[in-house]
């Protein structure tokens, strides 16, 4: 069962490592049957003094990711390249999202909810807030802007749906009530939800999403992808044989390819 990987970074967003093309020699190395780099849109809700380039691509260099990787498609044309962007959801900021969106071909688009009320939550130099809040609280917040994120029609795909596990704060409360939400809304946006092994790297230990939102959107049907959210090439691939096994059990018999957003068996 091969599996695509969706999910690469690359240097350009400041916190990754390694040429494009080394990502794109393991992927070969590893006959992987397609990827994508989808790498972190530019800051573009914030002014130009306050965008950190250890966050995210600048503008110029936005410009010169979409021109490698129309390279690397020429330089390998044994695996199909993908165009890919890891957009950031900010409610409020959907029309600016939208006019970068606008000016590349993108095959696809990543949404992801990396902030709330303005906190990069998942920035490990924020950690301090994880000690003074409700952790039941900030867990719904997070799912109710996942769903926002995919009713805003920006996104194809909602990557790493449970990010907010990541440091390893769980919730006192169940959480099956929001994963139903969660895939319920996916199914009616017609967004795809992403299975991304970068949970496996940090203390959360557990693929995101969690088996339970897994299940969830089996049942609603929402297509699935697969990332390894790789910002080194080393990782590209990363944990693949866990995916497959989660998706067995889940029942899960395709995932989306994104050679014109169709499913294939895997
Ligand atoms: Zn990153
Ligand atoms: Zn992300």
């Amino acid at each position: 069962m091969l599996l695509p990987d969706y999910h690469i970074h690359t240097a350009r967003c400041g916190h990754a490592k390694g040429a494009m093309w080394e990502y794109v020699e393991k992927a070969l190395a590893l006959r992987l049957p397609e990827i994508g780099f989808a790498d972190h849109i530019p800051m573009y809700w914030l002014n130009d003094q306050d965008r950190d380039p250890g966050i995210a691509m600048s503008f110029e260099g936005l410009a010169e990711y979409v021109a490698e990787v129309e390279k690397l498609r020429v330089v390998y044309p044994s695996i199909p390249i993908r165009l890919g962007i890891e957009a950031d959801y900010m409610p409020d900021f959907e029309m600016e999202l939208k006019k970068v969106l606008d000016q590349y071909s993108f095959d696809y688009v990543l949404g992801s909810v990396h902030y709330i009320d303005g906190w990069g939550f998942d920035n490990p130099a924020y950690l301090e807030k994880y000690k003074h809040i409700n952790i039941d609280e900030l867990y719904y917040q997070y799912f109710s802007l996942v769903q926002q994120a995919a009713r805003s029609g920006l996104f194809h795909v909602l990557s790493h749906p449970d990010l907010i596990k990541k440091f390893g704060y769980r919730p006192k409360a169940d959480l099956q009530e929001a994963y139903d939400k969660t895939a319920r809304a996916f199914a009616e946006a017609g967004v795809g939800m992403e299975i991304n092994t970068a949970g496996l790297r940090v203390p959360a230990k557990e693929i995101y999403p969690a088996l339970g939102l897994l299940q969830a959107c089996k049942n609603y049907a929402v297509p699935v992808t697969t990332g390894s959210d790789a910002h080194e090439p080393g990782q590209v691939g990363f944990a693949f044989d866990s995916v497959r096994c989660l998706l067995e059990e889940v029942g899960y018999t395709e995932v989306l390819y994104f050679n014109n957003l169709v499913s294939k068996g895997c």
